[in-house]
């Protein structure tokens, strides 16, 4: 029977939740215990698909095809679980569920209520993860205690403890213990607050995890655990990390998964985090570093490419490096041009994208990295410009462009498809989640992959324009990737360039910390070695 562990927020905002339950999750794995991750976000948005990127980062893709909050990335990169679309629900979904079943007529004519309609659905989809191999749930409440939006969720959570027996339910309360420079002493107080709110709602944590920039002494310890109720064990310094993936061996070095299993009554195996240790190692020992533009719309808000900045540096650490990533506006291109914004850059990386601001600096960029040798991966939009970039400039058909950005062109390399809406029947809708590629041999890809199927995750509308497929292939570029029937450009390469990809899919979806993804690992693995490193291949210990 499954148990369940929910993880609450207190004081502030951004205390880094998702890598908390993430690295729970995490522990209990390497426990030989079979968990899952999942987030509710209470805001009124279905989900985060249409919502702008400066407000709430990166829209996370799952393999089914739901575009989630950025915490399950983290939950797959820790737990190299694969998440689906059960894993994140909004309120606005719930409340979806509860008004589409009252216009059917499903509650009889009786009044819909928070309480209990709205609980009872928060309840159902906290077990709709739930299979018979699942040991854990870990359920992530987004924003803070005390917020009006939060409170449906908390009192369907006290429900859920009596629904499920006391001893089945764990509540994790992360929270804030700030540290007053000018008395010089780390304040407990919030932390108190927070926890009696909680209590008055009829939840009493089990764990504290305190977020603090000094070390809590045995004091500051006892006294948290006397006024906030939970034992002292329970009590867990989570000081900022020099990188995210050593937040779990620190709450390991704390115990932390043993009073889990505690006070869940789990039968567990010994905890087996080596190739984490690794991967903190080598981050501490990196002996090069490269420097990496990202051309993108969001440069001021790194939480916009939040996948892309972990699968660098992933695969950075791979080979014993560092990466260095310059956030690049496209339009600052447009306006001082890409020789002199990208000069002494190692490599380019041109992210996806939605709409034609900045899409020119993106095309100039890519020209420099193709004219220069500069090592160049484009994801999704970013292949688009890369396509429409060797078109203007190489095949000579001068307007060429994308019909999301210019539906007049007289050349749509780029456009919706006619095949792909029969396809997918979708009509003009994204193609969203995990498809089947098939790679060319003998090409970069192929030998990055070392196979010839592969499955990566789309969000997309825009596609190759077939009837151009002929010229390209005659002015050298290369489609080294293509959906099993031929239908799809999937992946573009160039021939006399040292390493020039770009995939209509996302790979950084799928990079994992201790299995980075191959195409991040070649791109860097190439930029270190143009900029003078040596890279023999250094696995990390699976
Ligand atoms: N805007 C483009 C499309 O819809 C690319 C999307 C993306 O980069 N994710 O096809």
């Amino acid at each position: 029977m499954a148990k369940f562990i929910f993880v609450t927020g207190g004081v502030v905002s951004s205390l880094g939740k998702g890598i908390a339950a993430s690295s729970i999750g995490l522990l209990l794995k390497s426990r030989g215990l079979h968990v899952v991750n999942q987030k509710f976000d209470p805001y009124l948005n279905v989900d985060p698909g249409t919502m702008n990127p400066y407000q709430h980062g990166e829209v996370f893709v799952t393999d089914d095809g739901a575009e989630t909050d950025l915490d399950l990335g983290h939950y797959e990169r820790f737990t190299g679980i694969n998440t689906s679309r059960n894993c994140n629900y909004t309120s606005g979904q719930i409340y979806d569920t509860i008004i589409k079943k009252e216009r059917r007529g499903d509650y009889l004519g009786g009044t819909v209520q928070v309480v209990p309609h709205v609980t009872t659905e928060i309840c159902n989809s906290i077990r709709s993860v739930v299979t018979p191999q699942i040991d854990v749930v870990i359920s992530e409440i987004g924003g803070t205690v005390g917020d009006i939006e939060s409170l449906p969720y908390l009192e369907a959570l006290r429900q859920f403890r009596i629904q499920e027996g006391r001893n089945n339910v764990l509540f994790i309360h992360v929270t804030l213990i700030p540290y007053l420079h000018k008395a010089g002493e780390v304040k407990t107080k919030p932390t108190q607050h927070s926890v009696g709110r909680l209590r008055e709602i009829g939840i009493i944590p089990d764990i504290l995890i305190c977020r603090t920039e000094k070390h809590l002494d045995k004091d500051v310890r006892k006294k948290i655990s006397l006024f906030c109720n939970v034992d002292e064990e329970a009590v867990i310094e989570s000081m900022d990390m020099p990188n995210i993936y050593e937040v779990p061996l620190d709450y390991a070095a704390q115990e932390l998964d043993s009073v889990i299993i505690d006070v869940l009554g789990l039968r567990a195996s010994r905890r087996n985090l080596k190739p984490w240790r690794e991967y903190a190692e080598r981050v501490l020992n990196a002996d090069k570093e490269v420097k990496i533009a990202i051309v993108g719309k969001y440069s001021e808000l790194p939480d916009a490419y939040k996948s892309i900045h972990e699968a660098l540096n992933h695969a950075a650490v791979f080979h014993n490096a560092r990466v260095n990533i310059i956030s690049i506006s496209a339009e600052e291109i447009e306006k001082s041009g890409a020789e002199t914004v990208l000069k002494n850059i190692g490599a380019i990386l041109v992210p996806g994208g939605f709409g034609s601001r900045g899409t020119e600096g993106k095309i100039a960029a890519i020209q420099f990295a193709r004219e220069n040798d500069v090592p160049f991966l484009g994801i999704c939009l970013g292949m688009h410009m890369a396509v429409i970039e060797f078109a203007r400039n190489v095949l000579k058909l001068a307007d060429a462009n994308s019909t999301e950005i210019n539906p007049k062109t007289s050349h749509p390399v780029i456009h919706l498809m006619e095949e792909q809406k029969k396809v997918l029947n979708l009509g003009a809708s994204m193609r969203l989640g995990a498809y089947p590629c098939a790679l060319k041999k003998g090409t970069l890809a192929y030998k990055g992959y070392a196979k010839e199927i592969i499955s990566e995750r789309h969000r997309h509308r825009y596609e190759f324009n077939n009837d151009y497929r002929d010229c390209f292939e005659k002015g050298g570029m290369i489609i080294s990737g293509q959906s099993p029937d031929g239908i799809l450009v999937e992946m573009i390469e160039l021939q006399d360039h040292p390493w020039f990809i770009a995939s209509q899919f996302h790979p950084e979806f799928k990079s994992r910390p201790i299995d980075p993804h191959p195409l991040f690992r070649d791109f860097l693995g190439i930029s270190l070695k143009l900029n003078g490193y040596d890279t023999k291949e250094s696995r990390l210990t699976k």
